[in-house]
């Protein structure tokens, strides 16, 4: 089973059409035809959208991509056009909201990794590859890559996996071209972000991209970064004064979360029907420290 364990209602806000709930954000449509994108503090894992929210989680994460987008404009537009807060919006919202370009979305999750973890770890301990690319034989757990790497998927339903699928159906899907724009550009950002981590004590293990196309400023249609970017919630940061190659390592998110759900004191089965229980604030108040330290070590500023 998987899913919300309570799906929230949306917020009406005079002049802003609900279009989609996600696990962690809520989608409208302003008059304008923009969108606006509000992060909350859901908080997601194991495929379940817990009951607990995380405070101050979704603000943490959209000054994060704030900050990021404007890090890399060099490299590619993003898709933020303001952080005001609509007219008649709850003051909840202030913090965690942006109005953003209504994208025509890449249907491709766009992952770069340049160290071995999770599903990479797993398939290179099988056959050596990671998403079908052939890697050296010595890596271990954490190791770093010999160059990064592309490994697109494709996005799942709320309580689905996201799919690995090769470069060449990417290509099948958005065309040679785009595939093509979508590895040089989620390269080229991840290299960028991981430099800059690495100088802030953050290894930057592997990060996911969404993309979209609308018109440029010169009329052609032109690649944007969305969603949200280069986050906790979307990428393995790890600490890099500990980083040590050859066992898990500590991170920055959700691993309270998940090591409490899945230890013995919350009592919930992973495999079974249940849904998983309220965190205790105690694993609440670890979490959210490590998403603010993660915002602190990277900008440079306390949040708030
Ligand atoms: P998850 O990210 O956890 O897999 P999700 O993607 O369903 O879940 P959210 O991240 O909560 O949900 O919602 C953000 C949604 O908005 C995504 O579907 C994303 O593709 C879409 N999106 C992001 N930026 C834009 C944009 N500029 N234009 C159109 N759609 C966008
Ligand atoms: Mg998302």
């Amino acid at each position: 089973m998987s899913g919300f364990v309570h799906r929230p209602e949306p917020v009406q806000v005079p002049g802003l059409v609900h279009l989609h709930t996600g696990k962690v954000r809520d989608l409208y449509r302003n008059e304008a035809g923009d969108l606006v994108m509000v992060a909350s503090d859901r908080i997601s894992a194991y495929d379940w959208v817990l009951p607990t929210p995380i405070p101050d989680k979704g603000r943490i994460l959209t000054q994060l991509s704030l900050w990021w987008f404007e890090n890399l404009t060099d490299l590619v537009p993003h898709h933020v056009l303001s952080s005001d807060l609509p007219d008649g919006a709850p003051a909840d919202w202030e913090g965690r909201t942006l109005v953003c370009r209504s994208l025509r979305m890449v249907p491709v999750e766009c992952v770069a990794r340049g160290y071995l973890a999770g599903s990479g770890l797993l398939e290179y301990e099988r056959t050596r590859t990671v998403c079908g690319l052939a890697l050296p034989e010595g890596l271990q757990d954490a190791s770093e890559l010999p160059a990064a790497i592309f490994t697109p998927a494709t996005k799942a339903e709320v309580g689905e996996h996201d799919e690995n699928v090769s470069y060449e159906e990417v290509a099948r899907r958005v065309g040679v071209e785009t595939a093509a724009q979508l590895r040089q550009t989620t390269l080229a950002v991840y290299a960028r972000a991981r430099d800059v981590a690495r100088e802030r004590g953050i290894v930057l293990a592997d990060t996911k991209f969404e993309f979209g196309f609308a018109e440029g400023p010169d009329g052609e249609e032109e690649l944007v970064l969305a969603d949200e970017a280069l986050t906790p919630d979307s990428s393995r940061f790890w600490p890099a004064d500990t980083w040590q190659p050859g066992r898990p390592q500590p991170s920055f998110d959700k691993q309270y979360v998940r090591d409490w759900l899945s230890g013995p004191e919350s009592g919930w089965d992973r495999d079974g029907e249940q849904p998983p229980p309220e965190l205790p604030a105690e694993v609440v108040t670890r979490t959210r420290a490590k998403y603010a330290e993660a915002y602190r070590l990277l900008t440079g500023h306390p949040f708030e």
